[in-house]
């Protein structure tokens, strides 16, 4: 397995926007999956490692876009209609067989065509059959049609030996549909991210059982464990770890060995009862990356032996955060994509806000189209980091940039649709 560079998280802790993280480890972080070839119908959400290049054109050969008739454009009367004998026929998977004349449908005649069929050499423009009248052997065809109209030209689609699909992209249905296009059976992508998952904290309890005085039911491990399968990685759900330096080192140290990742949350602030840190650092280097976003306090980066850790906050806002956007590209990169920025749109917000300049701050919104067809975001009231209906109700987040301190209602900012980066 390719592994990333010691010590590739190391950072010095001083306050980081999200825009100088991101590049800081779209540069430190490689791809660590190797490739594996699955059938085309097993590849959605893969990501691609391989070119798929057309070895054929689509369509390989000139054919017609409509049932109609298959005429010389020149044999047509220019503004009356134009009897021409139909002397033959050519369906979708059965080409035009005669009569020919040198090799040619003949001057002064019409074939019978369908949608999808090979046209007839010589003919070089298609009556649909809606603008056409029978009488008998004859098709009687009315003026006003242009040169080659209804004809589809051989490789409009893809020429023969263009690369359609590129090495690094998520693949979706169309993309498929695409591969199986030029012929391909299977394809080369990455092999999920193994990822080993854990909770910590000694308020948790395990949903299902029972819950004592004062705990709480897990919530972060089943939101995570959701986003990465969403991102196909291999999750290894591996319950909670309780607040104990000492079972959680080794609890680590097992989990790092055979996965591509840990990912924990909870249990890396400052807090005297925060062992997370001193466990990975026991085990290998830990390193705060204090972003400059709300919510999410740092996130821990780090390494256990050789295998990345990423340690998210508690809080079920800030662990959704953090990982759309932090974690969310990083795994991404690990398994060799090359991830599209996720596209914005700008809505109106229905409220007024305060923030603090220098830091980007998210808001749990949803979306509504007011009286005049503008769309408006309507921020949930509760918004601590810790309200998870507040997640539930939303479509998206807005995202106000680092020098914005004050929203008034009817402002226009950046939505990020839930749909762009949930999977
Ligand atoms: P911590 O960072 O461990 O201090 O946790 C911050 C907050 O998040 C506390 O209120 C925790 O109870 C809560 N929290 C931590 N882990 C989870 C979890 N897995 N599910 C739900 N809430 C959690
Ligand atoms: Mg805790």
């Amino acid at each position: 397995m390719a592994q990333l560079s010691d010590d590739c998280f190391a950072h010095g802790g001083r306050l980081l926007e999200t825009s100088e993280a991101l590049a800081m480890l779209a540069e430190r972080l490689d791809r660590v999956t190797e490739d594996e070839s699955v059938s085309v119908n097993q590849a959605l959400g893969r990501i691609l490692s391989e070119p798929v290049i057309g070895a054929l054109s689509i369509p390989p050969v000139d054919n017609s876009a409509v049932d109609g008739y298959a005429v010389y454009f020149e044999d047509l009367e220019k503004s009356s209609e134009t009897a021409l004998p139909v002397v033959g026929r050519s369906s979708a998977g059965h080409p035009f067989d005669g009569p020919f004349d040198h090799g040619k449908a003949a001057r002064g005649t019409a074939v019978r065509i369908f949608t999808g069929a090979v046209m007839p050499p010589g003919p070089d423009t298609v009556m649909m059959q809606e603008d056409c009248r029978r009488d008998g052997d004859q098709v009687i065809i009315q003026p006003g049609i242009k040169q080659g109209a209804n004809r589809r030209l051989a490789g409009e689609d893809v020429v023969a030996g263009t690369q359609i699909l590129s090495p690094g992209q998520r693949l979706r249905p169309q993309d498929l549909g695409h591969a199986a296009a030029v012929g391909r059976r299977e394809l080369r992508v990455s092999k999920p991210l193994k990822v080993a998952l854990f909770s910590t904290g000694d308020e948790l309890a395990e949903p299902g059982g029972a819950a004592g005085a004062g705990q709480i039911y897990d919530s972060n491990r089943f939101t995570l464990t959701g986003l990465l399968n969403g991102l196909g990685c291999h999750v290894s759900d591996l319950g909670i770890l309780r607040d104990r330096a000492d079972p959680m080192t080794d609890a680590l140290a097992a989990a790092a060995e055979g996965h591509d990742l840990v990912l924990t949350s909870g249990g890396v602030s400052v807090g005297e009862e925060d062992h997370v840190k001193t466990a990975v650092e026991r085990l290998g280097s830990l390193y705060a990356w204090r972003l400059a976003i709300k919510p999410g306090r740092p996130v821990a980066l780090g390494q256990i032996g050789r295998t990345p850790f990423m340690g998210l906050p508690g809080n079920p806002v800030a662990v959704m955060v953090t990982f759309l956007t932090i974690v969310r590209p990083a795994i991404l990169r690990m398994m060799g994509a090359s991830p599209r920025p996720p596209l914005y749109f700008k809505v109106r917000t229905d409220f007024d806000h305060r923030k603090k300049k220098s830091r980007r701050e998210w808001l749990r919104v949803r979306l509504a189209t007011a009286a005049d067809g503008q769309i408006t975001a309507h921020k949930f009231p509760r918004d601590g980091a810790g309200i998870l209906s507040s997640l539930v109700e939303a479509d998206g987040l807005v995202e106000l940039p680092e020098d914005v301190v004050e929203l008034k209602a009817g402002s226009l900012v950046d939505f990020l649709p839930f749909s762009e980066v949930i999977s």
